[in-house]
């Protein structure tokens, strides 16, 4: 019993590592869910609907939104208007805001 108790408390925080590490993804965020609906999230900025939303330009894109937690060169990211999925770099959604210049 012992041994079993000291066993799982060594796997178990080097488990939680492992996904934080990148083990286990979020899924990605669903176009078709409320809130991706509400704010016009797109996984392509190229299908942002451009009759509804008027602020979108040629160029906008999730990698250069100042709510984008990637960094460069990450397929997917999280953003916090999303919590508990993940963003594609290519999308877009009408609370773009770009990232001021580093
Ligand atoms: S807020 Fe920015 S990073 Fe988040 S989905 Fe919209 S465009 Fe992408």
């Amino acid at each position: 019993m012992q041994t079993t108790r000291r066993r799982f408390i060594r796997i178990v925080p080097a488990a939680g590592a492992a996904l934080l590490a990148g083990g286990a993804r979020a899924a990605m965020v669903d176009e078709a869910s409320p809130q991706a609906r509400a704010l016009g999230y797109v996984a392509d900025a190229a299908r942002a609907d451009k009759s509804r939303f008027k602020q979108y330009a040629a160029g906008q894109r999730c990698t250069v939104c100042a709510l984008w937690q990637g960094r460069p060169g990450d397929a997917v990211a999280a953003c916090p208007l999303f919590p508990g999925t993940q963003v594609d770099a290519r999308g877009w959604c009408s609370a773009f805001a770009k990232r001021p210049a580093s």
